[in-house]
Protein backbone atom coordinates (compact mmCIF):
# COMPACT_ATOMS: atom_id res chain seq x y z
CA UNK A 1 0.00 0.00 0.00
CA UNK A 2 1.76 3.54 -0.98
CA UNK A 3 1.29 5.49 1.78
CA UNK A 4 1.06 9.23 1.54
CA UNK A 5 1.87 11.91 4.20
CA UNK A 6 -0.09 15.69 4.69
CA UNK A 7 -2.89 14.99 1.95
CA UNK A 8 -4.05 12.54 3.81
CA UNK A 9 -3.43 12.83 7.29
CA UNK A 10 -5.92 10.13 8.46
CA UNK A 11 -3.89 7.54 7.00
CA UNK A 12 -2.46 5.67 9.81
CA UNK A 13 1.73 6.54 9.82
CA UNK A 14 4.01 3.62 9.14
CA UNK A 15 5.99 2.50 12.48
CA UNK A 16 10.14 2.48 12.27
CA UNK A 17 11.89 0.96 14.71
CA UNK A 18 14.60 2.73 16.02
CA UNK A 19 17.04 0.62 18.16
CA UNK A 20 20.71 2.40 17.47
CA UNK A 21 21.87 3.18 20.69
CA UNK A 22 23.97 6.60 19.67
CA UNK A 23 20.87 7.32 17.40
CA UNK A 24 18.60 7.22 20.61
CA UNK A 25 20.76 9.13 22.77
CA UNK A 26 21.10 11.54 20.09
CA UNK A 27 17.74 11.87 19.25
CA UNK A 28 16.40 12.45 23.23
CA UNK A 29 19.16 15.39 23.23
CA UNK A 30 16.85 17.28 20.72
CA UNK A 31 18.69 15.86 17.28
CA UNK A 32 16.18 16.04 14.43
CA UNK A 33 18.20 13.62 12.28
CA UNK A 34 18.25 9.92 12.03
CA UNK A 35 20.59 7.96 9.47
CA UNK A 36 20.32 5.95 7.03
CA UNK A 37 23.14 3.36 9.17
CA UNK A 38 21.28 3.49 12.22
CA UNK A 39 17.98 2.22 11.32
CA UNK A 40 17.54 -1.57 10.07
CA UNK A 41 15.66 -1.65 6.97
CA UNK A 42 14.01 0.98 5.41
CA UNK A 43 12.36 -1.57 2.93
CA UNK A 44 8.27 -0.26 1.49
CA UNK A 45 9.03 3.46 2.70
CA UNK A 46 8.93 5.46 -0.48
CA UNK A 47 10.66 9.28 -0.32
CA UNK A 48 8.49 11.62 1.92
CA UNK A 49 6.67 9.32 3.92
CA UNK A 50 5.09 10.14 7.17
CA UNK A 51 6.51 7.82 9.98
CA UNK A 52 6.55 7.24 13.38
CA UNK A 53 9.70 6.15 14.92
CA UNK A 54 9.81 3.75 17.76
CA UNK A 55 11.84 2.06 20.21
CA UNK A 56 12.21 -2.18 20.10
CA UNK A 57 10.01 -2.26 22.75
CA UNK A 58 7.03 -0.32 20.18
CA UNK A 59 6.96 2.94 22.05
CA UNK A 60 6.08 6.23 20.49
CA UNK A 61 9.46 8.34 19.79
CA UNK A 62 8.93 11.15 17.35
CA UNK A 63 6.98 11.25 14.31
CA UNK A 64 8.41 13.12 10.78
CA UNK A 65 9.28 12.41 6.85
CA UNK A 66 11.54 9.57 5.69
CA UNK A 67 13.74 9.37 2.72
CA UNK A 68 14.99 5.99 2.14
CA UNK A 69 17.57 7.22 -0.55
CA UNK A 70 19.09 10.30 1.50
CA UNK A 71 21.90 9.77 4.01
CA UNK A 72 20.03 11.82 6.62
CA UNK A 73 16.27 9.29 6.41
CA UNK A 74 14.42 10.22 8.67
CA UNK A 75 13.87 14.01 9.47
CA UNK A 76 12.10 14.39 13.32
CA UNK A 77 8.81 17.13 13.34
CA UNK A 78 7.01 16.13 16.34
CA UNK A 79 7.88 14.52 19.94
CA UNK A 80 4.02 14.10 19.96
CA UNK A 81 1.71 11.73 18.06
CA UNK A 82 0.77 14.91 15.59
CA UNK A 83 -0.92 14.81 11.74
CA UNK A 84 0.63 16.50 9.13
CA UNK A 85 -2.21 18.67 8.73
CA UNK A 86 -2.59 22.49 7.33
CA UNK A 87 -3.38 23.53 11.11
CA UNK A 88 -0.34 21.62 12.63
CA UNK A 89 1.98 23.58 10.21
CA UNK A 90 0.49 26.37 10.40
CA UNK A 91 0.83 26.98 14.17
CA UNK A 92 4.27 26.09 13.49
CA UNK A 93 4.96 28.53 11.24
CA UNK A 94 3.33 31.36 13.11
CA UNK A 95 5.29 30.25 16.04
CA UNK A 96 8.48 31.15 14.38
CA UNK A 97 7.09 34.44 13.58
CA UNK A 98 6.01 34.90 16.52
CA UNK A 99 9.77 34.49 17.46
CA UNK A 100 10.71 36.77 15.56
CA UNK A 101 8.70 39.83 15.88
CA UNK A 102 10.64 41.22 18.89
CA UNK A 103 14.35 40.67 16.42
CA UNK A 104 14.08 42.15 13.39
CA UNK A 105 11.86 43.93 10.88
CA UNK A 106 9.65 40.77 9.87
CA UNK A 107 9.24 42.29 6.49
CA UNK A 108 12.10 41.92 5.59
CA UNK A 109 13.77 38.58 6.72
CA UNK A 110 13.47 35.05 7.31
CA UNK A 111 10.37 33.97 8.75
CA UNK A 112 11.22 29.77 8.53
CA UNK A 113 14.68 28.42 8.76
CA UNK A 114 13.69 24.70 8.62
CA UNK A 115 15.34 22.67 11.36
CA UNK A 116 15.91 25.46 13.52
CA UNK A 117 12.12 26.02 13.44
CA UNK A 118 11.26 22.94 14.09
CA UNK A 119 10.47 22.20 10.58
CA UNK A 120 13.14 20.30 8.43
CA UNK A 121 13.88 21.26 4.80
CA UNK A 122 11.68 24.22 5.17
CA UNK A 123 12.62 28.28 4.38
CA UNK A 124 10.48 31.22 4.12
CA UNK A 125 11.98 34.53 3.55
CA UNK A 126 9.94 37.89 2.95
CA UNK A 127 10.82 39.92 0.49
CA UNK A 128 9.94 43.57 1.37
CA UNK A 129 6.28 42.82 3.24
CA UNK A 130 5.32 41.46 -0.93
CA UNK A 131 6.36 38.66 -1.88
CA UNK A 132 7.36 34.95 0.22
CA UNK A 133 10.39 33.32 -1.35
CA UNK A 134 10.52 29.72 -0.39
CA UNK A 135 12.66 26.40 -0.38
CA UNK A 136 11.46 23.33 0.04
CA UNK A 137 15.05 21.05 0.65
CA UNK A 138 14.36 17.69 1.55
CA UNK A 139 11.77 14.81 -0.03
CA UNK A 140 9.51 15.18 3.43
CA UNK A 141 9.01 18.77 2.54
CA UNK A 142 8.38 18.55 -0.93
CA UNK A 143 5.50 15.57 -0.01
CA UNK A 144 3.91 18.34 2.22
CA UNK A 145 3.98 21.22 -0.37
CA UNK A 146 -0.02 21.38 -0.61
CA UNK A 147 -0.11 21.74 2.99
CA UNK A 148 3.00 23.98 3.86
CA UNK A 149 1.76 26.09 1.21
CA UNK A 150 -2.34 26.13 2.49
CA UNK A 151 -0.51 26.82 5.80
CA UNK A 152 1.53 30.04 4.46
CA UNK A 153 -2.29 30.99 2.74
CA UNK A 154 -3.74 31.28 6.53
CA UNK A 155 -1.14 33.59 7.87
CA UNK A 156 0.15 35.42 5.25
CA UNK A 157 -3.26 35.74 3.11
CA UNK A 158 -3.11 36.13 -1.18
CA UNK A 159 0.92 37.45 -0.53
CA UNK A 160 2.55 35.78 -4.00
CA UNK A 161 4.62 33.13 -3.33
CA UNK A 162 8.02 32.27 -5.58
CA UNK A 163 9.20 28.96 -4.99
CA UNK A 164 12.58 28.62 -5.09
CA UNK A 165 13.02 24.85 -5.54
CA UNK A 166 16.81 25.61 -6.53
CA UNK A 167 19.05 24.36 -4.10
CA UNK A 168 21.99 21.68 -4.36
CA UNK A 169 20.17 20.04 -1.32
CA UNK A 170 17.09 19.14 -3.97
CA UNK A 171 19.71 16.96 -5.97
CA UNK A 172 20.94 14.91 -3.16
CA UNK A 173 17.11 14.45 -1.96
CA UNK A 174 16.36 13.17 -5.59
CA UNK A 175 14.20 16.09 -6.46
CA UNK A 176 13.95 17.84 -9.37
CA UNK A 177 15.15 21.87 -9.32
CA UNK A 178 12.66 24.75 -10.71
CA UNK A 179 11.41 27.72 -9.78
CA UNK A 180 7.61 28.75 -9.52
CA UNK A 181 5.84 31.64 -9.17
CA UNK A 182 2.29 31.77 -7.60
CA UNK A 183 0.93 34.55 -7.52
CA UNK A 184 1.59 37.83 -9.11
CA UNK A 185 5.27 37.78 -8.40
CA UNK A 186 7.02 41.15 -9.54
CA UNK A 187 10.50 41.12 -11.21
CA UNK A 188 12.09 43.42 -8.75
CA UNK A 189 11.56 44.17 -5.04
CA UNK A 190 12.71 46.80 -3.13
CA UNK A 191 13.91 45.89 0.50
CA UNK A 192 14.96 48.18 3.91
CA UNK A 193 17.54 46.99 5.46
CA UNK A 194 19.07 48.60 8.59
CA UNK A 195 18.11 51.86 6.64
CA UNK A 196 19.23 51.27 3.01
CA UNK A 197 16.51 50.83 -0.01
CA UNK A 198 18.06 47.71 -1.52
CA UNK A 199 16.16 46.16 -4.88
CA UNK A 200 16.58 41.94 -5.35
CA UNK A 201 15.51 40.11 -8.33
CA UNK A 202 12.86 38.02 -6.97
CA UNK A 203 12.40 35.16 -9.72
CA UNK A 204 15.84 35.30 -10.71
CA UNK A 205 17.71 35.93 -7.73
CA UNK A 206 20.09 33.61 -6.25
CA UNK A 207 19.15 31.34 -3.24
CA UNK A 208 15.86 32.92 -1.85
CA UNK A 209 16.51 36.08 -3.10
CA UNK A 210 18.36 37.72 -0.48
CA UNK A 211 20.85 37.29 2.46
CA UNK A 212 19.23 38.66 5.45
CA UNK A 213 21.56 36.41 7.43
CA UNK A 214 24.31 39.13 6.58
CA UNK A 215 22.02 41.94 8.44
CA UNK A 216 23.87 42.59 11.50
CA UNK A 217 27.57 42.21 9.99
CA UNK A 218 26.74 44.68 7.40
CA UNK A 219 25.37 47.30 9.87
CA UNK A 220 29.18 46.30 11.51
CA UNK A 221 31.07 47.00 8.55
CA UNK A 222 29.75 49.88 8.36
CA UNK A 223 30.97 51.25 11.08
CA UNK A 224 34.87 50.63 9.60
CA UNK A 225 33.82 52.24 6.34
CA UNK A 226 36.48 54.93 4.98
CA UNK A 227 38.91 55.50 2.31
CA UNK A 228 38.73 52.86 -0.39
CA UNK A 229 36.01 49.83 0.26
CA UNK A 230 35.83 46.38 -1.52
CA UNK A 231 32.71 44.49 -1.53
CA UNK A 232 33.93 41.17 -3.03
CA UNK A 233 31.51 38.93 -4.24
CA UNK A 234 29.19 41.70 -3.96
CA UNK A 235 25.80 39.93 -4.81
CA UNK A 236 23.31 43.11 -5.25
CA UNK A 237 26.19 45.19 -2.85
CA UNK A 238 24.56 44.81 0.70
CA UNK A 239 28.19 44.88 2.15
CA UNK A 240 28.97 48.22 0.00
CA UNK A 241 26.33 49.96 0.50
CA UNK A 242 26.73 49.94 3.99
CA UNK A 243 29.92 51.47 3.95
CA UNK A 244 29.47 53.71 0.82
CA UNK A 245 28.23 56.96 2.95
CA UNK A 246 31.54 57.04 4.64
CA UNK A 247 33.80 56.03 1.83
CA UNK A 248 35.87 57.61 -0.87
CA UNK A 249 34.77 54.77 -3.06
CA UNK A 250 33.40 51.22 -2.90
CA UNK A 251 34.19 49.11 -5.34
CA UNK A 252 31.64 45.96 -6.62
CA UNK A 253 33.17 42.49 -7.71
CA UNK A 254 30.83 39.53 -8.14
CA UNK A 255 31.14 37.22 -11.34
CA UNK A 256 27.08 37.31 -11.98
CA UNK A 257 26.28 40.31 -14.59
CA UNK A 258 22.85 40.59 -13.31
CA UNK A 259 24.14 41.14 -9.28
CA UNK A 260 26.78 43.69 -10.70
CA UNK A 261 23.33 45.75 -12.25
CA UNK A 262 22.19 45.39 -9.07
CA UNK A 263 24.65 46.70 -7.20
CA UNK A 264 24.83 49.69 -9.73
CA UNK A 265 20.78 50.14 -9.59
CA UNK A 266 21.51 50.27 -5.75
CA UNK A 267 24.10 52.60 -5.42
CA UNK A 268 22.22 54.81 -7.66
CA UNK A 269 18.84 54.06 -5.61
CA UNK A 270 20.44 55.59 -2.07
CA UNK A 271 21.92 58.12 -4.12
CA UNK A 272 25.72 57.61 -3.89
CA UNK A 273 27.82 58.45 -6.79
CA UNK A 274 30.98 56.66 -5.40
CA UNK A 275 30.56 53.14 -7.27
CA UNK A 276 32.51 51.15 -9.19
CA UNK A 277 31.36 47.86 -10.80
CA UNK A 278 33.14 45.02 -12.00
CA UNK A 279 31.96 41.51 -13.15
CA UNK A 280 35.00 39.50 -12.70
CA UNK A 281 35.91 36.15 -11.16
CA UNK A 282 37.02 36.86 -7.20
CA UNK A 283 40.18 35.73 -7.13
CA UNK A 284 41.02 36.98 -10.54
CA UNK A 285 40.24 40.47 -9.71
CA UNK A 286 41.96 40.39 -6.51
CA UNK A 287 45.38 39.32 -8.24
CA UNK A 288 44.49 41.99 -11.11
CA UNK A 289 44.46 44.75 -8.15
CA UNK A 290 47.43 43.36 -6.69
CA UNK A 291 49.00 43.77 -9.88
CA UNK A 292 47.86 47.49 -10.12
CA UNK A 293 49.18 48.36 -6.60
CA UNK A 294 45.68 49.35 -5.41
CA UNK A 295 44.74 48.79 -1.97
CA UNK A 296 41.99 49.41 0.65
CA UNK A 297 40.75 50.18 3.55
CA UNK A 298 37.93 48.39 4.41
CA UNK A 299 37.33 44.70 2.66
CA UNK A 300 34.32 42.19 2.40
CA UNK A 301 34.60 38.97 1.01
CA UNK A 302 31.77 36.98 0.91
CA UNK A 303 32.37 33.87 -0.89
CA UNK A 304 29.62 30.98 -1.67
CA UNK A 305 30.44 27.63 0.38
CA UNK A 306 33.22 26.44 -1.51
CA UNK A 307 32.63 22.97 0.17
CA UNK A 308 29.06 20.78 0.29
CA UNK A 309 30.72 17.89 1.32
CA UNK A 310 33.27 16.10 3.71
CA UNK A 311 35.30 15.00 0.64
CA UNK A 312 35.97 18.69 -0.48
CA UNK A 313 36.40 20.04 2.56
CA UNK A 314 40.66 19.74 2.46
CA UNK A 315 40.47 22.07 -1.26
CA UNK A 316 37.75 24.14 0.45
CA UNK A 317 40.33 25.14 3.13
CA UNK A 318 42.80 25.65 0.69
CA UNK A 319 40.77 27.91 -1.62
CA UNK A 320 39.85 30.45 1.85
CA UNK A 321 43.68 30.33 2.30
CA UNK A 322 44.16 31.25 -0.78
CA UNK A 323 41.17 34.07 -1.33
CA UNK A 324 42.35 35.62 2.00
CA UNK A 325 45.89 36.01 1.27
CA UNK A 326 45.18 37.35 -1.56
CA UNK A 327 42.63 39.95 0.12
CA UNK A 328 45.25 40.65 2.70
CA UNK A 329 47.95 41.67 0.53
CA UNK A 330 45.55 44.58 -0.89
CA UNK A 331 44.76 45.75 2.81
CA UNK A 332 45.95 49.21 4.05
CA UNK A 333 47.89 49.23 7.24
CA UNK A 334 45.34 49.99 9.83
CA UNK A 335 43.06 48.56 7.15
CA UNK A 336 40.16 46.06 8.13
CA UNK A 337 39.05 42.65 6.58
CA UNK A 338 35.35 40.97 6.90
CA UNK A 339 35.94 37.55 5.45
CA UNK A 340 33.00 34.79 5.75
CA UNK A 341 31.93 31.32 5.23
CA UNK A 342 29.04 30.18 5.06
CA UNK A 343 30.25 26.55 4.52
CA UNK A 344 28.19 24.47 7.02
CA UNK A 345 30.93 21.94 7.52
CA UNK A 346 33.86 24.42 7.50
CA UNK A 347 33.89 24.75 11.39
CA UNK A 348 35.32 27.95 12.82
CA UNK A 349 38.21 26.13 13.93
CA UNK A 350 39.12 25.04 10.44
CA UNK A 351 38.20 28.58 9.17
CA UNK A 352 40.04 30.16 11.58
CA UNK A 353 43.67 27.80 10.72
CA UNK A 354 42.46 28.73 6.79
CA UNK A 355 43.01 32.11 7.86
CA UNK A 356 45.91 32.06 10.49
CA UNK A 357 47.96 30.29 7.02
CA UNK A 358 46.63 33.02 4.69
CA UNK A 359 47.98 35.72 7.20
CA UNK A 360 51.32 34.16 7.95
CA UNK A 361 52.32 33.57 3.93
CA UNK A 362 51.16 37.17 3.15
CA UNK A 363 53.07 37.91 6.03
CA UNK A 364 51.16 40.57 6.88
CA UNK A 365 50.29 40.55 10.74
CA UNK A 366 46.71 41.06 11.64
CA UNK A 367 44.63 40.49 14.86
CA UNK A 368 41.21 39.14 14.93
CA UNK A 369 38.76 41.90 16.76
CA UNK A 370 35.48 40.13 16.24
CA UNK A 371 34.23 37.22 15.36
CA UNK A 372 30.73 37.20 12.74
CA UNK A 373 27.61 35.08 13.36
CA UNK A 374 23.95 34.18 11.35
CA UNK A 375 21.41 36.85 12.06
CA UNK A 376 19.11 36.27 14.39
CA UNK A 377 16.41 35.34 12.07
CA UNK A 378 18.58 31.86 11.27
CA UNK A 379 18.89 30.78 15.04
CA UNK A 380 20.80 27.79 15.82
CA UNK A 381 19.90 24.54 17.70
CA UNK A 382 22.05 24.29 20.63
CA UNK A 383 21.13 20.26 20.22
CA UNK A 384 21.72 20.91 16.66
CA UNK A 385 24.79 22.60 15.67
CA UNK A 386 24.05 21.48 12.18
CA UNK A 387 22.05 24.51 11.99
CA UNK A 388 24.94 26.81 12.28
CA UNK A 389 26.56 27.74 9.06
CA UNK A 390 27.76 31.29 8.49
CA UNK A 391 31.16 32.25 10.69
CA UNK A 392 33.03 35.19 9.93
CA UNK A 393 36.51 37.03 11.45
CA UNK A 394 36.61 40.60 11.41
CA UNK A 395 40.62 41.39 11.12
CA UNK A 396 42.80 44.51 11.62
CA UNK A 397 45.60 45.11 10.09
CA UNK A 398 48.86 46.53 12.19
CA UNK A 399 50.04 50.17 11.55
N1 LIG B 1 27.84 39.37 0.09
C1 LIG B 1 26.50 39.09 -0.41
C2 LIG B 1 26.25 37.62 -0.63
C3 LIG B 1 27.26 36.94 -1.49
S1 LIG B 1 26.77 35.37 -2.05
C4 LIG B 1 25.48 39.63 0.58
O1 LIG B 1 25.78 39.69 1.77
O2 LIG B 1 24.39 39.99 0.16
C5 LIG B 1 28.09 34.96 -3.09
C6 LIG B 1 28.21 35.77 -4.36
O3 LIG B 1 29.37 35.30 -5.03
C7 LIG B 1 27.07 35.60 -5.35
O4 LIG B 1 26.55 36.84 -5.69
C8 LIG B 1 27.73 34.95 -6.60
O5 LIG B 1 27.24 35.47 -7.83
C9 LIG B 1 29.15 35.32 -6.42
N2 LIG B 1 30.13 34.40 -6.99
C10 LIG B 1 30.10 33.05 -7.08
N3 LIG B 1 31.26 32.59 -7.57
C11 LIG B 1 32.04 33.68 -7.81
C12 LIG B 1 33.35 33.85 -8.30
N4 LIG B 1 34.12 32.81 -8.63
N5 LIG B 1 33.84 35.10 -8.39
C13 LIG B 1 33.09 36.17 -8.04
N6 LIG B 1 31.83 36.05 -7.56
C14 LIG B 1 31.33 34.83 -7.44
Amino acid sequence: MKHSAGSTPSNRPRKLTLSDKRALRRVSAGFQWVYANELPSMKGFESGDWVELVTGEGEFIACGTINPHSLIAVRILSRQRVSPDTSFFKQRIEAAFQFRKTLVDTKNCRIVFAEADNLPGFITDILGGQVLSVQLNTAGAERLKKTYLEALQNIFGNLPVILKNESAFRQIEGLTIETVPIGNVPDEIELVENGLKIRVPAKEGQKTGYYFDQRDNKRRFSEFARGNVLDCFSYVGGFGLHAANRANRVTFVDSSTGAVEFCRKNMELNQFDNGEFIKSDGFDALSRFAGENRSFDLISLDPPAFSKNRKSLKKAEKAYSRLNRLALQLLNPGGVLFTMSCSRLMEASLFDAAIARAAASSGISVRIIGRLHQAADHPILPSMRETEYLKGLVLKREG
